[in-house]
């Protein structure tokens, strides 16, 4: 194995960061291709910053995000935070006592981690649900949760999303969808209503996901809920503080249905384009994905066995590709823990920079030069962490 430790990964990420670095020194920002569609942008302008520094920023940015946020997700109040996690956690402190349960539906396990964690934290019970047939509140529930779209880009129906909406309101349960992904590309690539709009009380999303503002979250739902969860948000020092409110804005005032779509035709010409090569390749939403196992096999096809167990090759892969092509993905850069696949996510911003066929030449080079290394233990060493 290469990558063994939490320490490996870290230091397979610093090294994407020079290499990174150096690109940035060599041939500026032209020369890479952020095409993990989590580049966290943040589209302020010169004259917010100068805004910022009085004590008008605030109040400013504070009523701007309560027009867009509403234009966005529908509701009545909106709530800004550090993330969609801290959303979630602040929604679970506020509406779950100890011994409640926490029922949510998903369209395909896992949850996000953040809700799981937020019940064991209050001292609740938790039970998730993918197949609708199943899904039922228990006698203690005091929160349902939906998610519209999984971290894989799995949506939910429109029709398992009313009924689960249906149960819960029969019960008068409140319903909080984790709508991350979700709200810009159920409505607007699965053309369905927005989660306040299908009897959702909260809603929230991530600022980052699908367009290009910095990593946060941004809640909205109905005004009764929201005080109580604004509340525990302040008190615990989750919610947004005015910078972020202002990237936010901004991107929300950026926000770009077009690109997505754009993004959602694209992918299917990037998808063709490499199955000769890559059997393995998936589509996602907004762009194709290349798993581990789907790496190994690209081997097994050409003859090639290794000793390497398969997130080793997919590191390998993206190193290589940041190294050779500038092209970055989340296996180089991403945080300790983070998925090894290999994702193209072609509503990102660089994606207009970059043709689907230099996109498709750089993955057929990126397995030519894997295949070279492999045998090499030092030289594959070298591609992870210098
Ligand atoms: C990304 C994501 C989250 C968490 O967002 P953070 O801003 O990282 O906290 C929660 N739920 C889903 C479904 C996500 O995709």
């Amino acid at each position: 194995m290469l990558i063994n430790s939490l320490v490996d990964e870290v230091n397979r990420r610093d090294a994407s960061l020079r290499i990174i670095k150096s690109i940035l020194q060599n041939n500026g920002r032209e020369g890479f291709y952020d095409l993990t569609g989590l580049a966290g942008g943040f589209p302020i302008l010169t004259e917010d910053k100068a805004l910022l520094e009085t004590y008008a920023g605030p109040a400013v940015f504070e009523e701007a995000i309560q027009i867009l946020g509403k234009i966005h997700l529908g509701g009545e109040h909106v709530l800004a935070l550090n993330r969609t996690s801290s959303g979630i956690l602040a929604a679970v402190i506020a509406l779950v006592k100890k011994g409640d349960e926490i029922v949510h539906f998903l369209p395909k396990s896992p949850a996000h981690p953040s809700i799981p964690r937020s019940a064991e934290l209050v001292g609740a019970t938790y039970r998730e649900f993918e197949d609708i047939k199943e899904f039922e509140i228990g006698e203690n529930t005091s929160l349902v949760f939906i998610t519209g779209s999984t971290m894989d880009h799995d949506v939910i129906t429109k029709k398992d999303f009313l009924r689960v909406v249906e149960i819960s309101k029969s019960k008068e349960i409140p319903v909080i969808v984790d709508d991350a992904s979700g709200a810009r590309l159920r409505t607007i690539v699965y053309k369905q209503p927005r989660a306040m709009d299908m009897g959702a009380d909260v809603t929230i999303t991530s600022t980052d996901k699908l367009m290009d503002g910095p990593r946060g979250g941004l809640m909205s739902g109905k005004s009764d809920i929201m005080i109580k969860i604004k509340s525990k948000a302040h008190q615990f020092g989750l919610e947004a503080q005015p910078p972020l409110v202002a990237g936010m804005v901004r991107a929300l005032e950026n926000l770009s249905p077009e690109r997505i779509l754009e993004a959602f035709g694209n992918k299917h010409d990037l998808y063709n384009a490499l199955k000769n090569d890559f059997s393995g390749v998936k589509e996602t939403p907004t762009g194709i994905m290349l798993t581990p196992e789907a790496i190994n096999l690209e081997l097994n096809h050409r003859g090639l066995t290794t000793d390497f167990n398969h997130d080793d090759l997919a590191y390998l892969f993206a190193m290589l590709l940041l190294r050779n092509h500038g092209i970055i993905t989340i296996p180089a850069v991403g945080m300790p823990g983070a998925s090894a696949t290999i994702r193209i996510d072609l509503a990102s911003n660089d994606a207009e920079r970059i043709s689907t066929q230099k996109i498709v030449d750089a993955f057929k080079d990126t397995l030519i030069q894997l295949i070279n290394i492999i045998d090499d233990p030092n030289i594959c060493k070298s591609v992870l962490y210098y």
